[in-house]
Parts: C-alpha cells; structure tokens; sequence
C-alpha cells in the first residue's frame, strides 16, 4: 500500500511514475496542477478528508495531541511573537521550517535563518534551551535533510541534456501535507510558505548553485523534475521541441505520415512482405523531413501534424502545405536552422521539399490541425467519348461558383460517417482538352473531393464534370497547385 498523495504539479500515481512517453494533452493536464498551486492541494485535503463534526469538537476540547511528548496549547499566539516561537520549538520543528513559519527577519535564510531564530528565542528564554535537537520535524519529516541529495541526483540526470529552463513537480504524502497545514496554519505566522513551495524553492535555491544557467519556470520548461519527496525517486521528462514548416510533395508515391504494413501491422521485426522494416512504404513525409532533425537533435522519435493531407498519388506544389513536426526527447535543443532545411532537402530530394524552418510550440500543433483553407488544383482526366472543346469547356467552366452536395466518398466511407457536405467551387480557372484527355484548374473550398469532382462517385457528387460532359471521367492525376492559408 502507498501513502495517499496531493498531487501539486504533477502526474504521477502513488504507485510510481508513469514509465511511458507522455500522451498528448498531458502537458497541459500537467500545467492544470502546476498552476493550481497550494490551492488545489487544500481543495483535495478538504473535500476528501473532511473531519466530521464530533472530531472537530474532540480537537479542541482534549487537548491531547502531542509532538515530541509537548501538548499543544491551543492558546498560544501563532509566529512571530515570542510565545509562538517558543511553541514552535517546543513542537520540535527543524531549523528549516522555523525560518519557513517563524515569520521573523533573519540574516540568513533556510536552516541558517531558523539558527538564529532558535538562539534567539532561547536566549530570550532559558526554559526553551532545554528543549534541545528535535527529534523528527513535524511539518517537514525532516524533509529538507534530503535536498542536497535531491540536488545531486537531478544534476547528475540532467547532465549531457541541452536545457535553459526546468519545473518541478514534488510528490508527497498526503498525511503529511494535511499535518503540516493544520499546525503551520494555527501557529505559523501569517503568510508562512506552505511545505511543498517551500521545498522547491529550497531544491531551486541549490541547484542553481551547481547549474548556473538554469532558470526556472511555471510553464512550458525544458525539462520537467518529477521528485517523489517519499522514495527520493528523481525523474526528468524531457519536453518535445516543435518546428514548423511547409512542404512540397514531389511524388506520387509517398504517405504523408508513416504506415504500418498491412500485412504484420507494423510490428518491430516487419515481415517478408515489408522487409522487414514494419512499413507499407518505404518513405513518409514523415521520416524524408523528420529523420535528419532527429538525428541531428539526438532525438528518439517525431509526430508529424499536418494541416490536412493529400491522397499518395496527390503532389502539393506551389508554397506548400503548412505542417508542425514535434520531435521527442531530444537531447540538442538548439540547432542552427538553415542547416537542417538543407539536411532535409539533401534526404528528401526529388521527393519533398521545405523552403524553411521556424521553432514554434505545441499550441501550434492544434492551430495548424484545425485549420481550414481554400485550395487550388490541377486535375487531368480521360473522357469515354471524345468531346466537342467548345461545348466541354463551356460545361466545365459553368462550374464556377455552384455549390456541390457530396455524399462520402466510397473510398473514405469505412473511416468516415456517411454524410452528406455541401462544398462550393470557388472558381474554375483553365479547361484545355486535348483529344479525350482534359486538363482543368480550379479552385474549391476546404475539404472539397476534388477526384469525385470529376467522375462523380457513381452519382454521389452533383454536380460534377462527368454529369455535364455525359460522359465517364477516368482521373488521370492531380496536384495541389496551392493552398490558399
Ligand atoms: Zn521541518
Ligand atoms: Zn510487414
């Protein structure tokens, strides 16, 4: 069995951290708790552990809690007067929290600064010098004794990580957390830093001796330090870096993300009919792009979040399509940019092309997900009968400005709901017909099905180029000419 836990910055269960790569979202459930602070740390105290209404009146009438063999006094004043202090000591607390709650002005701060204020206090008052080391702080558990420990092992984990920035994320039980906040809030003085930041601040305060150029932050650091102030367990998470771009895609022949193969769904050691490298295609967007940055970041793996795809047999020309690539773990955050774009086209050449690169962060992920635009297209079909130009390009052109009723696509139909989406033809550009071949441009709203378009799905988009033409439409290919973001 574990101690309950408050959880203050962190995700972690009492039954050990998570040993997976963080899912998405997590970070920001993460931020949730983080930014939640001590408050949340109270809500949980209280709605869970609400003492009943004869407790509370037991509390105060028997006076028969004890701390270091002392009986509380339930009437002495809290900190900083004298008496508060003097009680305080009599408690046991260590010289670390003395300082943390004592509410006095010192030279020093942490242990240091509740030396003086314990010298202090039993200069001021003989009775109290009797009262000698404390045994076990009652509010920290002796807690702050680990920090130096604590230190090492988050120094020595974080070595050999590029990393400016860190937040912490500190574990502890919940039996202490609540006792700590029952007396510090009777005797404390007011204002007093709660255990928890407290703690951090005195981990944050060292480490930075030993890193000199960490800073620490609420918010999107480099690293997340998970500490577990009950098993001493240190862990470092270290948070993806994000790049944004556009690419063009060159082929016909490439997925936009990685696909496992049919056959052995992927696994590790593939199969005959990939292999052996677990993949239907050779190449993605995906890894062309992704794989020389992760590399280069000495990095594990990538996502690739693209604003939309297009089929495999589909090019997309012109400025490109808007993508984020998160890239994690990486080791190296901090790489010159015009550099990787050449990597990249050097791997992808003749296949995919960036023109640039730009660091952006995981709300972008989102933005670029969701994001909807107009697209121009080229399209090439064969015709089943030879048409008459003058007449066809009329048809096509007629096309201009109508709104289209598509029924999902049978292609798509075992991924998507079936249902019916009204999408406009903005406008047509070129018709050029050549014998039973047509070549047109035309520009469509976002999540269009251009190919259905043309040969209309067996009548399921009205209208299309083949109802005019009354005739069959066999597309011969398509590119994405630009996409209008
Ligand atoms: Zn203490
Ligand atoms: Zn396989």
């Amino acid at each position: 069995m574990g101690y309950p836990c408050v959880f203050d910055g962190d995700s972690m269960t009492s039954d050990g951290p998570k040993e997976k790569e963080p899912e998405m979202g997590e970070e920001d459930e993460w931020q949730l708790f983080a930014s939640a602070g001590y408050a949340s740390a109270e809500a949980v105290v209280e709605s869970e552990d609400e003492p009943s209404e004869s407790e509370e009146e037991a509390w105060f009438d028997g006076d028969d809690i004890e701390a270091n063999g002392v009986s509380l006094d339930w009437d002495a004043p809290p900190c900083p007067t004298p008496l508060g202090i003097a009680h305080m000591i009599k408690l046991g607390v260590c010289d670390h929290c003395l300082h943390r709650v004592g509410g006095r002005r010192t030279k020093n701060s942490g242990a240091e600064g509740g030396k003086e204020i314990r010298e202090d206090a039993q200069a001021r008052n003989p009775d109290i010098a009797k009262f000698g080391a404390p045994e076990l702080c009652p509010l920290c558990e002796d807690l702050f004794d680990d920090v130096g420990n604590i230190v090492s092992r988050v120094a020595e984990s974080v070595s050999g990580v590029q990393h400016s920035t860190m937040q912490f994320g500190i574990h502890l039980p919940k039996d202490l957390i609540q006792e700590e906040d029952r007396i510090r809030s009777r005797h404390g003085a007011p204002g007093s830093r709660p255990l928890k930041s407290a703690f951090v601040d005195a981990i944050q305060a060292d480490l930075s001796n030993l890193l000199s150029d960490v800073s620490f932050v609420k918010e999107n650091p480099d690293l997340m330090i998970r500490v577990d102030g009950l098993t001493l367990r240190v862990d470092i998470d270290i948070r993806p870096v994000f790049l944004y771009s556009r690419y063009r895609k060159l082929s016909r022949e490439i997925p936009q993300t990685r696909w496992p193969c049919r056959a052995c769904r992927g696994r590790d050691e593939g199969c005959e009919s990939c292999q052996g490298t677990g993949l239907q295609y050779p190449d993605s967007i995906q890894d062309l792009i992704g794989e020389p940055i992760r590399e280069a970041l000495n990095a594990e793996d990538t996502s690739f979040h693209g604003m939309g795809r297009e089929d495999i047999d589909v090019r997309c020309l012109g400025s490109g399509r808007p993508f984020v690539l998160e890239i994690k773990n990486p080791l190296v955050r901090e790489y010159d940019l015009e550099e990787l774009v050449s990597m990249v086209n050097a791997n992808a050449s003749e296949k995919v092309e960036i023109d640039s690169l730009e660091w952006t962060h995981k709300k972008r992920v989102a933005k670029v997900k969701q994001h909807r635009s107009e697209k121009s297209y080229t399209i090439r079909f064969k015709t089943s009968e030879t048409q008459d130009e003058v007449k066809a390009i009329a048809s096509i052109e007629a096309l201009s400005g109508t709104v289209l009723e598509q029924e999902t696509p049978k292609r798509v139909s075992h991924r998507r709901a079936a249902k019916t989406r009204k999408r406009k033809v903005v406008s047509v550009g070129k018709v050029a017909v050549e014998g039973d071949e047509i070549e047109i441009t035309l520009r469509c709203e976002a999540g269009t099905y251009i190919k259905e378009l043309v040969h209309s799905d067996e009548g399921r988009t009205v209208p299309s180029v083949s109802g005019v033409l009354d005739c069959e439409c066999e597309v011969l290919w398509l590119d994405v000419e630009e996409i209008h973001d």
